[in-house]
């Protein structure tokens, strides 16, 4: 039976993060360099019922005695392609108090009906990763109907009708859109869609191009600055050792990967196993040909040989 359901997973953005996956993978209207869950093989912006709504909150209610954070709607592919979202973040809503969170592209938030879907969600993380029409098509890769002008008027209206906590997150790509004058436009954009917070982000996984590098500590810093005080550079992961007693078994380590590559530690803090326990199964795993081995940033990840 397939589980629309991953984690809690330990999110550098969220703390214990639930992941609720409700598209079929990897549907998007992007196909942006850095995407840490491989290329897009559905280039695509319908909006469609594309998972049975009633087996994803089964699972949902079946994992809320793991007590995360943070019940995360994002997963293999653009969450506001579910045309049951507005739907699911109430019905999950009139079941717990655990708060609901959506990471989006923003690609659709021009679409009132998108912007209904999401006024429910406690926090809402759309992304913009350019000031203009050339680096965004360089960056997103996105499907020609959907222009940065039309994915700007969404992101700057949406914030004016949704009463929660709106982070936007903007990922930088070493010589895509690090230039001085190019973060210089997308802080001009940021200022007039006025976020609550602006999370500045880079590769820190295996990307969808091999050739996209990730953007170093100094120039984030100097990238923060223009951006002003209410950008924060995305942290890195810490050990949570001290939390980590769980059983896990070969599926539990599929099910996380499916999602995106992971280092042992993240996926020690993922499923609350003792790293050495993780390391077992990756043996077995990558003695299976299951998974292979990326080095990015001076980490190592593993990832599916055969994405699902
Ligand atoms: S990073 Fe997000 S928006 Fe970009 S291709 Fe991947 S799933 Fe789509």
């Amino acid at each position: 039976m397939k589980s629309y359901i991953f984690g809690p997973v330990l999110s550098r953005r969220l703390g214990r993060s639930l992941g609720v996956d409700v598209i079929p993978s990897k549907t998007c209207p992007f196909d942006c360099v850095y995407c840490e869950q491989g290329k897009t093989t559905s280039l695509s912006s319908e909006i469609n019922d594309w998972v049975p709504i009633q087996d994803v909150i089964r699972d949902i209610k079946n994992s809320l005695h793991t007590n995360p954070d943070y019940i995360t709607i994002s997963g293999s592919g653009e969450p506001t392609l579910y045309s049951r979202l507005g739907e699911l973040i109430k019905e999950i809503k009139s079941f717990t108090s655990i708060p609901v969170a959506v990471i989006t592209n923003g690609a659709l938030l021009w679409k009132r009906e998108v912007q209904d879907a999401l006024l429910s969600a406690d926090l809402v993380m759309p992304s913009l990763d350019a000031g203009d029409e050339e680096v965004y098509k360089k960056i997103n890769k996105p499907v020609k109907e959907i222009s940065l002008d039309l994915i700007i008027s969404g992101l700057i209206e949406f914030k004016k009708r949704y009463k929660g906590i709106y982070w936007l997150e903007v990922f930088f790509v070493e010589g895509i859109n690090t230039e001085i004058s190019q973060v210089k436009k997308i802080s001009l954009i940021a200022n007039k869609i006025n976020p609550d917070k602006i999370l500045i982000n880079t590769i820190k996984r295996p990307p969808s191009v091999k050739s996209a590098r990730t953007v170093s500590s100094e120039k984030l810093l100097e990238i923060q600055s223009i951006f002003g005080s209410k950008a924060e550079i995305i942290p890195d992961l810490k050990s949570d050792e001290h939390n980590s007693n769980s059983e896990i078994t070969v599926k539990d380590v599929i099910n996380l990967l499916q999602r995106r590559p992971c280092t042992i530690l993240e996926i020690s803090n993922g499923l609350h196993a003792k790293p050495d326990k993780v390391q077992i199964i990756i043996d077995h795993l990558l003695s299976q040909n299951t998974i292979l081995k990326v080095m990015i940033d001076n980490n190592l990840y593993y990832q599916l040989t055969t994405p699902s």
